[in-house]
């Protein structure tokens, strides 16, 4: 079912604020199920420094926004309608929601699919934004494989440095962890990274040494440069939620200060009724295929709670034509 006729035109069955891997999925969804949908699409995708996107089965390496191209191009086939924009604020309102976009547009809609994504705090330190998704890399499945073999650091920025230690010692034999400003290891991960050969780095990395745009060291406060081709880091993933704070949503920290996520069912359903998330916001270690698999799975779900609705109204329409029709009868 589209926009109801009679209805503002501006009110759709969905809007989805953001237009990643997790919105577009449920975008197609509700498009192929003949719902009314806007995609509002803010265009900065976590993984856009990426070269390509890994560990998507049938899409290995496919640049990240040819991907997107590509999902766009689906859903614009089934009558999905896709804006380049920010929606700056959403509100409930009697019979759905209200979001306001950059530029004052207001857009009416019966349900709410959020998949905002979320922002990566990387550590503060000269040179790691620049590199951030080349040679300064945070996943193993995502970029692991195209560092193989080189001589790899792992930052101790996060509760997870050992943990990443052990992973990446999977894809390189030649592994440093630099403690930077952590606490050095337990004795338990001390012995582990012994076993696996993983030299333990003291000192503060205070800056990455560049050549010939790639990363060839880590600098250290005491002037010493230890020779890399790629440093692990491990951001603070914080969710962009703003859009659902502003509906009464409150963010959750994620175990082990990994960072904080806002809370939902596993179809992706928040705690205010009428409002679904999918992807990173909600999900921060789901890569792209999990991300879309979670935005139809919302989609899916949108759609059977308005197949329930626009049934309620139909019994109760019909209903009320009966009587009125028995009432005539009588008369
Ligand atoms: C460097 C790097 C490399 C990666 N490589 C891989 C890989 O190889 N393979 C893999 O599977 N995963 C990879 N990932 C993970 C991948 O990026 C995520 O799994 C995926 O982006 C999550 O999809 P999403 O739709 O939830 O969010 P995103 O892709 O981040 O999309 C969210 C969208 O919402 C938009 N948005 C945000 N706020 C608003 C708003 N208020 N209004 C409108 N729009 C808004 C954003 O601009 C963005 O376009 C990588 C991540 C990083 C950081």
């Amino acid at each position: 079912m589209g926009t109801t006729e009679g209805q503002d035109p501006g009110v759709y069955d969905v809007l989805v604020v953001g237009g990643g891997a997790a919105g577009l999925s449920g975008a197609l969804m509700l498009g192929r199920s003949r719902r009314s949908v806007l995609v509002v699409d803010a265009g900065e995708p976590r993984n856009a420094p990426a070269a390509g996107v890994h560990g998507f089965l049938t899409r290995d390496g496919m640049e990240p926004s040819a991907l997107l191209e590509a999902g766009r191009a689906e859903v614009l086939g089934y009558g999905v309608e896709v804006l380049e924009g920010r929606v700056t604020y959403a509100a409930s309102t009697d019979d759905g929601f209200v979001a306001t976009l950059e530029g004052g547009r207001r857009v009416g809609a019966r349900r709410l699919l959020v998949t905002t994504g979320l922002v990566d705090e990387l550590p503060d330190i000269p040179g790691v934004r620049e590199r951030w998704g080349r040679d300064v890399l945070h996943c193993p499945y995502c970029h692991g494989w195209e560092v193989r073999d080189r001589p790899i650091g792992i930052l101790a920025s996060g509760p997870m440095a050992v943990h990443q230690a052990l992973l990446f010692r999977q894809l390189t034999a030649d592994l440093k962890l630099f403690l930077h400003t952590a606490s050095p290891p337990t004795d338990e991960e001390a012995e582990q990274l012994a076993a696996l050969g993983i030299a333990v780095v003291e000192g503060e990395v205070t800056s990455l040494e560049v050549s010939e745009d790639r990363l060839t060291g880590v600098r250290l406060r005491s002037g010493e440069v230890v020779p890399r081709g790629a440093l692990v880091v491990s951001p603070r993933l914080a969710a962009r939620a703003g859009i659902l704070t502003d509906l009464g949503l409150e963010t959750t920290e994620l175990p082990h200060g990994l960072g904080v996520h806002v809370e939902s069912d596993a179809t992706g359903l928040t705690a205010v009724p009428g409002v679904w998330v999918a992807g990173n916001v909600t999900n921060p270690t789901a890569q792209v295929l999990a991300s879309a698999s979670a935005g139809a799975m919302a989609g899916a779900v949108i759609n059977a709670d308005l197949v329930a609705e626009d049934t309620r109204e139909a019994v109760a329409d019909h209903r009320a034509r009966l009587s009125s029709a028995a009432g005539t009868r009588r008369s």
